[in-house]
């Protein structure tokens, strides 16, 4: 199984991505983790990807599309993978799918997690991770919107399966739906 896990920032997609991952067994890759470890580290791509992760935008798609390229080539994802937050553009799809062409795999699902906007902000604000400033995450919602949202209909017309979820509820009960709706 590919699975891709979507929605805006803060709706709980990491966390519902990285407990399917660990409960199911499936290797789990989250773009903006591995971007952050790379920053604290200070690598060359750490270097690169500092301001743009700091203030909110994408990092190009040529640096991202590398580590997921390089992370799908390990062995334990031939079993399957789990991706959190990539792609994020129409470009990050397209590689996408040439990847995964190469393994003749496809993606076989989108868990798209829905929250309303102003309950997610009080959310963030309350993780406050460095881009987690209130004129951040809003400059994240508009870029998530503009070219992150599109990909719903990019998938759909791939053939894949779309299940979105209401995230707006407790942790493992967002586990459940999201859980259910991986084995419907
Ligand atoms: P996330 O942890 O998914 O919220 O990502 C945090 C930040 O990492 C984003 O705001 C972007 O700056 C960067 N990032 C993560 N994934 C990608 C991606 N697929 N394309 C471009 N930038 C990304």
């Amino acid at each position: 199984m590919i699975a891709l896990f979507f929605g805006a920032p803060g709706v709980g997609k990491g966390t519902q991505a990285s407990l399917i991952s660990q409960r199911e067994g499936i290797p789990y890759l989250s773009t903006g983790e591995a971007l952050r470890n790379a920053i604290a580290k200070q690598t060359e791509v750490g270097k690169l990807a500092q301001t743009y992760v700091e203030s909110g935008g994408l990092v190009p798609d040529d640096v991202v599309t590398r580590i997921v390229d390089e992370t799908l080539k390990q062995p334990e994802f031939a079993k399957g993978a789990i991706l959190d937050g990539y792609p994020r553009t129409t470009a990050q799809a397209e590689a996408l799918t040439e990847i995964l062409r190469g393994y003749g795999k496809a993606v076989s699902v989108v868990v798209n997690i829905t929250v309303d906007t102003e309950t997610i902000v009080k959310r963030l604000l309350l993780r406050g991770r460095k881009d987690d400033k209130e004129e951040i995450i809003r400059h994240r919602f508009g870029v998530y919107a503009k070219e992150t949202a599109p990909l719903l209909d990019y998938y759909t017309n791939a053939g894949a399966a779309i299940k979105t979820i209401d995230g707006d509820a407790e942790v493992e009960v967002v586990y459940e739906r999201v859980y259910t709706s991986l084995n419907a």
